[in-house]
């Protein structure tokens, strides 16, 4: 898989029909997606002003992505990928960290939903990384639930390597791809995985443009 998306479908403006619908392939729900990241990277979203209750309460439900990302308040994710409401499924947590309550969304949204495409998306400059870079580094674990994050993110930044001076960088693609390994094998996925009705991919966000780039599978 490309990491631009160039080759998987159509390029900025409008989304492509065969995409917004659950039950569409996920080639096409993920050329949606990268569709609308480059609107909103090029200024020119058509959702972006879109705010309005009567949009919000129009139509039917039928999201045709879930996309799992960070707490992060530069992150907002129907923004980045100008979408509008019923569009898709959004989980954020402190470096988009799994536990039950997310893989229990996530399935939901493939399952009963009939969602095909399944995004993590890590960030430049994650501070939740960051949070267990330096934990790992000082030896210090933090209390409370906090260190449940830094916990599950801590294998990302061994890989890593503590040593490497570009350890946080490093970590914040590990930690994306781990994530999505953990989802492809996930109990309830991993079948339509297998199949090829449901794609579960690795991105990563960059603040600086706005850009949105898939990560390869390690
Ligand atoms: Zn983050």
């Amino acid at each position: 898989m490309g990491s631009s998306g160039a080759a998987l479908g159509p390029q900025a403006g409008g989304p492509s029909a065969q995409g917004r619908q659950a039950g569409g392939t996920p080639r096409a729900a993920l050329a949606d997606l990268l569709a609308g990241n480059r609107r909103f990277v090029s200024g020119q979203p058509v959702h972006g002003h879109d705010v309005t209750a009567a949009a919000a309460a129009s139509g039917d439900q039928q999201p045709y992505a879930v996309v799992l990302g960070c707490i992060d308040s530069r992150v907002p994710l129907e923004a980045i990928f100008d979408q509008t409401f019923g569009a898709i499924c959004v989980i954020r947590t402190g470096g988009h960290v799994l536990d039950r309550a997310v893989c229990g969304s996530i399935e939901y949204v493939v399952g009963q939903l009939g969602v095909p495409l399944v995004m993590v998306l890590g960030h430049e400059r994650c501070g939740a990384v960051g949070a267990a870079v330096d934990a790992l580094r000082g030896g210090e674990r933090p209390g409370g639930s906090l260190a449940y994050l830094v916990d599950e993110i801590a294998p990302a930044v061994i890989e890593a390597g503590l040593d490497d001076p570009a350890v946080h960088p490093l970590a914040i693609r590990r930690h994306v791809r781990r994530t999505v390994r953990t989802l492809r094998d996930d109990d309830l996925l991993a079948g339509p995985v297998a199949a090829g009705l449901v794609a579960v991919v690795g991105g990563l966000y960059d603040l600086a443009t706005g850009e949105v780039t898939l990560l390869e599978p390690a």
